[in-house]
């Protein structure tokens, strides 16, 4: 069977390994290097990772596994009849063809947003951590795991971040969590200002809707856009994601998406993990194995400069501490997911508990 793949993230990376022993495997990706570690961005921009860390598999390993990788290449539309993925350096015929196209970031434009870093590539980490070394100074906007994991690596390296949300929350969780993983990062120099409508850029401010504060270097880090645009000029059914059920099936027959893009009953699951096991999913339902994606039950790993957190499984309104570092919510007397601070063994094991009990 001949299986292309748009992306060369961990998603499309992931699914390549699942199949390549078995199909002919292609992968279509527009970047000019090799599948890089994204998780690991911000610990090269801290200084904390050697560039060549980020880069577990050089083009010579894709060609021991027999995957055909097309660097520097764009898909431009998809001609699902014909079952053709048209690029800019030719098109390609697929038995299976599986989107794995990934996000952007989301921009914010405010007046003097032309300012503002983001940090999604190599290219725009290579950027921003010029700037930091530059200034050693970094503001945040967005108080998500990303920010919050750049905050956690660069205060570590001594240089002074702030970071600015909208929300008086951070990472959607609740006011003690929020409260506990500040309380964390305010231990190596972070300020916060949550609850802030961000106004403008002017000269090195951010102005908000309380107060003026000073940022040499913005990066903007407040979510992500599913990149769609290929499904889209394609005829694919798309929301914010394209549009899947459990088993990544789209609306056009032999046309899979995963990953960052996907989306399923408005869940997009925008981690490394989630794009990996839902390669892995898919690669099962290839190989006619039935599988199917649990979109509702987050897995969900970080680590804030040196602080873990786990986020496992349903967070309802109804939370308890069980100890100190283990918050639990219930659904109709039943936990149904927990947040592990710190201990990222003890989590593992509820995963596997509340998984076996679904
Ligand atoms: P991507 O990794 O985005 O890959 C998609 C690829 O498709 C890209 O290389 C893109 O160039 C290519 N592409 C898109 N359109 C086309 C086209 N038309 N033609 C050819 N190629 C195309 N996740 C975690 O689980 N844990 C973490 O701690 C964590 N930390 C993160 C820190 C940072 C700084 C960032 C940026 C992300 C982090 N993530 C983390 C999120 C994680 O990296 C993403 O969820 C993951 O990369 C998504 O994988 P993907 O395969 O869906 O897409």
């Amino acid at each position: 069977m001949k299986v292309v793949i748009v992306g060369n993230g961990p998603g499309g990376v992931e699914l390549a390994k699942q199949l390549s022993e078995e199909h002919e495997v292609t992968i279509v990706e527009r970047e000019t290097v090799p599948y890089y570690t994204k998780p690991m961005l911000s610990h090269y921009v801290a200084g904390l990772a050697e560039e060549k860390s980020l880069f577990p598999y050089p083009i010579d390993w894709y060609e021991k596994k027999g995957i055909k990788l097309l660097l520097g290449t764009t898909a431009k539309r998809i001609d699902a009849e014909k079952k053709v993925l048209e690029t800019d350096r030719g098109n390609f015929e697929y038995d299976v063809l599986v989107l794995a196209t990934g996000a952007k970031p989301r921009a914010l434009k405010i007046p003097g947003w032309e300012r503002m870093y983001t940090l999604r590539t190599i290219k725009d980490a290579k950027r921003l951590k010029e700037a930091v070394e530059r200034e050693k100074d970094l503001l945040i906007i967005g108080g998500g795991f990303i920010g919050l994991e750049i905050a956690g690596n660069l205060s570590k390296r001594g240089i002074k971040v702030r970071v600015v949300e909208k929300m008086t929350r951070l990472m959607g969780l609740d006011e003690e969590l929020t409260e506990r993983i500040k309380g964390e990062l305010e231990k190596h120099g972070v300020e916060f200002y949550l609850g802030r409508d961000v106004e403008r850029i002017e000269n090195d401010v951010l102005v908000t809707d309380k107060e003026e504060i000073p940022a040499r270097v913005i990066l903007c880090s407040i979510g992500i856009v599913p990149e769609v645009s290929l499904a889209k000029e394609s005829g694919l059914d798309v929301n914010k994601g394209i549009l899947v059920d459990k088993t990544f099936r789209t609306s056009k027959p032999d046309i899979y998406a995963i990953g960052d893009c996907a989306e399923h009953e408005g869940i997009i699951c925008g981690t490394a993990k989630a794009a990996m096991a839902h390669a892995k999913v898919l690669a099962n339902t290839l190989k006619g194995i039935p599988d199917e994606y649990d979109f509702h039950f987050r897995s969900s790993y970080f680590k804030f400069g040196d602080f873990p957190i786990a986020i496992v499984g349903e967070l309802t309104d109804r939370g308890e501490w069980i100890d100190s570092e283990t918050k639990s919510f219930y659904r109709d007397e039943k936990i149904v997911g927990v947040v592990v601070l710190s201990d990222v063994r003890k989590a593992r094991e509820w995963e596997e508990r509340l998984r076996s009990t679904r």
